[in-house]
């Protein structure tokens, strides 16, 4: 087999599909391997920033260790000394009618599996705990219809559990409408819950009772599954090792930043990419990992119908604000990883994570670091705000809450525009219309954040499996 193929985005998906494509040249099965990235650095979204002792992140700050694929490339890249679990204590607290409750101990899925911490909670009032219980005997829909998840959580566990837990806990990953993010295409594991065991606390407490199984009492490094991390996971010093990590075990794959691709043509047997430059380069495969609106605009005049399909994906923008202060002017003891912000409460930050406390190595000696974030499907006008206008909105929100006498030390701003892909009730639908049209221009391919899961491990599962695409594309085509 031979042939080129061009990447048309250097984020964790691109990089994760040049990092495939470099074994394929490696090994002979391809030529050539490209990657454009329109930005002066790879990484996309991944960016970390060093400033007066403190480590921020603009973007994600960890990876999901539940979903292997993160955990297994940063393995992969030698970089399994680097990887560190977060802090204990690991609660996280729900601000709620201005209140911060933590969220009960094992809370799982949205339910309780511990009767004792959820009936003490203050987070719910008796009703709403009873309608939550109810759960076990609410009726399963079986048809399989696509619902949103605020419908879907409604419906199982009542109002409170989508305004206080689904909202802020689910919804806030995508930063999104809980009413109008589709179920099946976030959570499909919830859908699942219900189909196979009819209700969400019966399936939990079954799962429960198979990892009790597997794990006797006392074998607690093997109780959670993740080699003891947690659900989550980063590098010690800054995912931006990963990023660099991967662009160093690039040696046959042709990488160039600064290079922003501007459209995609057709030329006798070949695809070629023109950039803004001027330059072009030609590929008989074209792997766009660009957000899904950058992708219809390379794709318009090549497949207008593509470019419609991708033009469905909505997109929304965020900020998250990093405050760093010295611990004495923080009265909270900041005994967790943070809180989200319930449905309702009327504040521009949907949620702040006390990065401090969850990461080690984060922050110099006596201080903490703050991250807040600002906007949501619905609401994204605090980002209309300046800078400097927008640390003082949050500010003023955050101060009363853990009681913060001292002026910041550090706030800095990292804006998102058009950042987060909402996948709205159609998202499976609109992913398939998006697939059928690019079948028309065999050989272009897209793959991302915007399509099939959006957190890193997807991306790099994405990536991965979209360059094995690429490859049985080209064997096809030599075949
Ligand atoms: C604030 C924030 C916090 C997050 N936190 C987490 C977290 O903690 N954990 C987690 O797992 N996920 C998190 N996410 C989600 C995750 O970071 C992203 O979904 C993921 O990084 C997206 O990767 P990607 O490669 O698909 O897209 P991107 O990172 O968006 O990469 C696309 C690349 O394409 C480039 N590009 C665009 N147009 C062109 C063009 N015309 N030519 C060439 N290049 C182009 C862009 O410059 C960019 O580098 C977070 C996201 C945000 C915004």
């Amino acid at each position: 087999m031979s042939g080129s193929c061009v990447v048309i985005g250097g984020g964790i998906t691109g990089l994760a599909a040049a990092h495939a494509l470099n074994a394929a040249v490696s090994a002979s099965l391809l030529d050539t391997a490209t990657l454009l990235e329109a930005a002066p650095q790879l990484g996309g979204k991944i960016v970390t920033e060093r400033m007066g002792g403190f480590v921020l992140e603009a973007g994600p700050d960890s990876f999901l260790t539940i979903k292997p694929e993160a955990l297994e490339l940063c393995r992969t890249l030698g970089l399994a000394d680097q990887v560190v679990g977060t802090l204990a204590p690991r609660h996280v607290f729900v601000l709620s009618r201005g209140v911060l409750e933590p969220l009960p101990d094992g809370l799982a899925a949205l339910v309780p599996t511990r009767l004792l911490p959820f009936l003490r909670s203050g987070l719910f009032s008796v009703w709403e705990k009873a309608r939550m219980v109810g759960e076990l005997v609410v009726s399963p829909h079986r048809d399989g219809a696509e619902e949103s998840l605020g419908e879907f959580v409604r419906r199982r566990l009542g109002p409170a559990a989508v305004d206080r837990l689904a909202a802020p806990l689910l919804a806030g990953i995508y930063a999104g409408d809980v009413d109008r993010l589709s179920l099946q295409a976030t959570f499909p594991q919830l859908a699942e819950m219900e189909s196979h065991h009819g209700s969400l606390m019966m399936a939990a407490v079954r799962q429960q009772l198979r990892r009790r199984r597997r794990h006797p009492p006392g074998d607690h490094a093997a109780e959670d599954d993740t080699d003891g991390l947690g659900m989550f996971a980063t590098l010690r010093d800054g995912l931006d090792h990963l990023v660099n990590r991967i662009t160093d075990s690039l040696p046959h794959v042709g990488v160039r930043t600064g290079a922003p691709a501007r459209i995609i043509t057709r030329e006798e047997n070949q695809y070629r990419v023109h950039l803004a430059t001027g330059a072009y380069v030609d590929a008989d495969v074209i792997i766009a990992t660009t957000p899904a609106h950058a992708a219809a605009r390379l794709l318009r005049g090549l497949t207008p119908a593509a470019a419609s399909a991708l033009e469905q994906i909505p997109y929304v923008s965020t900020a998250a604000i990093a405050l760093g202060f010295a611990r004495a002017d923080v009265a909270h003891p900041l005994a967790g990883h943070g809180y989200v912000v319930a449905r309702g409460e009327g504040l521009a930050h949907t949620a702040c994570t006390w990065t401090s406390s969850k990461w080690p190595l984060r922050t110099p000696a006596n201080c903490v670091l703050l991250r807040c974030y600002v906007g949501r499907a619905g609401d994204t006008r605090a980002l209309d705000e300046d800078d400097d206008s927008l640390v003082a909105t949050v500010l003023a929100e955050v101060r009363p809450l853990l009681g913060i006498t001292g002026p910041p030390l550090l706030a800095r701003v990292h804006r998102w525009e058009d950042a987060m892909p909402q996948y709205e009730v159609g998202h499976l639908g609109r992913v398939e219309a998006i697939t059928d049209a690019l079948s028309q221009t065999p050989g272009v391919l897209v793959a991302g954040a915007g399509y099939g899961g959006i957190g890193l491990p997807d991306c790099i599962r994405q990536g991965t499996e979209v360059a094995g695409a690429a490859l049985r594309y080209l064997g096809a085509a030599a075949g």
